[in-house]
């Protein structure tokens, strides 16, 4: 099968790895809809290597044995290769499983784990089968298209009393937008690229601002009002943009750190009085719910869906995501 690798410094080819083996719950999916995130920063950085992605929606190619999915159902491919054991696992916060197994070992597989490739090997509890009624594309922004923050908003409860600022309007905090517009917030949106911005106002952003603007804390009070947003989401991972965050956050409101990275200076959190969670992706038994949105927001998702490129040129896909002037990107693995 093919895979996309980095080979250098914005230097990127297609390779030819075996085609990988499934044992006990496994499932091998043929991946017809790869959505790209933040891979561009390693194929910028030249981070060599021939694993990439951790998003993708296909079809169920083969099971190593009858389980919770079969042969030729479409499905959404969830992150990660939690145990499926633990108490994390059983309540469904799989996502922060600290016993996550090998997969390759597991499955006696030479490779399998990439999504920049044709296709994966995932555990069949962490498929989600896709109704009749919603399309891949669609059903692809379960992963971090939609997924990260959708888990934001829930943990913090946004509703229609909020004011909302999504920081960081990338391959995730586009669908900040989308996930806080659906629950009835205000939201103003932050990012430096003004094609985002855009995009995030066209997705039901009330306001958008360049958080290089000196008078940036001054234009987001003049639009949530003299106390500060009731609740930030930071999608950037850059400790500068959470310290902001933080900033521009009220006095016992929330936060939420879906980017990664970064040592952020809290400073003294008396005061203000914050909730800040930590998330990464989305519970499990949220199932319905995701699948329930994705209906709610197609028109949205067409919208947040910016291009498509085949992944035979996935160096210009990367190229496009380094300008900024994009939202969601898809690959197809077979073109
Ligand atoms: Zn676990
Ligand atoms: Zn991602």
């Amino acid at each position: 099968m093919k895979v996309a690798a980095v080979t250098g410094r914005q230097l990127c080819a297609l390779v030819e790895k075996p085609m990988p083996t499934v044992r006990e719950d496994f499932a091998l999916v043929r991946n017809t809809v790869v959505p790209m995130c933040t891979e561009y920063h390693g194929y910028a950085e030249g981070w060599t290597g021939d694993c990439l992605g951790h998003e993708a929606a296909g079809e169920v190619a083969e099971v190593a044995q009858p389980g919770k999915v079969k042969v030729g159902d479409r499905v959404v491919v969830m992150p990660q290769y939690p145990c499926g054991k633990c108490d994390l696992c059983a309540e469904g916060d799989y996502i922060h499983c600290e016993r996550c197994v090998d997969p390759t070992a597991l499955c006696g597989s030479a490779c399998g784990t990439a999504t920049y490739a044709q296709y994966t090997i995932k555990q069949d509890w962490l498929l989600i089968p896709i109704p009749d009624d919603i399309s891949t594309e669609h059903a692809s922004m379960a992963c971090c298209g939609l997924g990260p923050t959708f888990n934001a908003m829930h943990r913090m409860a946004v509703d229609s009393f909020d004011t909302v600022a999504v920081v960081g309007l990338g391959p995730v905090g586009l669908g900040g937008i989308v996930n806080a517009v659906h629950r009835g917030a205000r939201v103003l949106a932050i990012d430096s690229y003004e094609y985002r911005r855009n995009l995030a106002l066209e997705l039901g952003a009330v306001a958008a601002f360049n958080p290089y603007d000196p008078d940036l804390l001054e234009q987001v009070k003049s639009a949530a009002g003299p106390r500060g947003v009731d609740k930030a989401v930071d999608c950037t991972g850059v400790p500068a943009a959470q310290e902001m965050a933080i900033g521009l956050t009220r006095r016992r409101g929330q936060m939420a750190f879906v980017g990664w990275g970064g040592h952020v200076e809290l400073g003294n959190m008396c005061p203000g009085g914050l909730t800040l969670h930590g998330v990464w992706h989305w519970n499990l038994t949220q199932t319905p719910r995701m699948l329930r949105l994705i209906r709610e927001v197609r028109s949205q998702l067409d919208l947040l869906i910016t291009h498509r490129f085949p992944m035979s040129r996935v160096g210009e896909a990367w190229e496009l995501q380094m300008t900024g002037a994009c939202g969601k990107v898809l690959l197809d693995p077979w073109a």
